[in-house]
């Protein structure tokens, strides 16, 4: 499971010892990179947590497989209630609950609270209470884009681990180099074969954040090239090049295509466990448009 998880290999081996030697906090907090990621890490702990193998996680026992199907009675994973988009304060007193009583299966109940920067003050309030009152039998595992935006009577009550830079306030060097990419795959896209494109976007493929970080410096070239091609000239983008090329190439139909599939590429890829699909998406979407009639 650890295998699976776009994290640095050092941060892993770290969990990992820290979890072989049961020295990990009752409440941790797993920050920076992208939900998936931290949602991913966190249910690799609680594998590890929950496992009844030798070898934890063998990723086998049966508590291993409920893990995986989230079926384990032990685990309790929280998210934002549907329709307020905030986790509640009754969310909270449930797992005060639910925290009290025995685990039933094995020594441990484990509680996941995904993106709990979504907690409110009152809710943050109630779940300070459970952490002051620590039962050996439970664990906290907290994600969030950062954990700033939690209260500080909780982080300082916690452990945190840094995933990677939080998505969105990538480094100047990294959204430097996706403009780069986008712009070169742009124009590979008009002027090669579809083979070449898909060899083109194997640097993707352990990379989700570069990935839609690469998607989301294409739009403002493709919008550029529809500006270009309806005789405006203020460009957005820094690819006055690849922007000619594309309008050149393709109507303005076909590049309203464009931006509206990278839109929903951006989208799909950030909710999916396995951004690979997507790659391949990718080179099949743009070139169903380009070669359309
Ligand atoms: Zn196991």
């Amino acid at each position: 499971m650890f295998e699976d998880i776009n994290i640095a290999p050092a941060l892993k081996n770290r969990l990992k010892s820290a979890l072989d030697a049961s020295r990990l906090s009752h409440a941790l907090i797993l920050e920076g990179s992208d939900e998936q990621t931290r949602i991913n890490t966190a249910k690799a702990i609680a594998m590890h947590l929950l496992c009844k193998g030798d070898s934890k996680p063998c990723t086998v026992c049966s508590s291993c497989t409920k893990v995986r199907n989230a079926s384990h009675p032990d685990l309790h994973i929280l998210t934002k209630d549907e329709k307020s988009s905030m986790i509640k304060v009754d969310t909270v007193r449930d797992i005060k609950a639910k925290a009290t009583v025995l685990p039933n299966d094995g020594d441990k109940s484990v509680f996941i609270i995904c993106e709990a920067q979504l907690m409110n003050v009152q809710a943050q309030n109630a779940l300070l209470k459970i952490f002051e009152e620590p039962s050996r039998h439970v664990s906290f595992i907290l994600t969030c884009p950062s954990k700033s935006s939690l209260l500080e009577t909780i982080t300082s009550r916690a452990t945190a681990y840094t995933l990677g830079e939080e998505t969105g306030t990538f480094s100047d060097e990294l959204s430097e180099r996706a403009a780069q990419t986008a712009q070169e795959l742009l124009v590979c896209f008009i002027d090669e074969s579809e083979l070449q494109f898909i060899k083109q976007t194997a640097v993707f493929r352990k990379d989700k954040q570069f990935f839609l970080l690469t998607l989301q410096a294409a739009l403002p070239i493709i919008r550029d090239a529809l500006v270009l091609a309806s005789g405006g000239r203020v460009l957005m983008s820094d690819a006055e090049e690849a922007a000619k090329k594309l309008k050149n190439a393709l109507t303005q139909k076909k590049l309203l295509e464009l931006i509206e599939v990278t839109g929903k590429l951006i989208e799909n890829t950030e909710n999916a466990a396995n951004h690979n699909l997507s790659i391949t998406r990718l080179s099949a979407v743009f070139y169903s448009i380009k070669q359309k009639g």
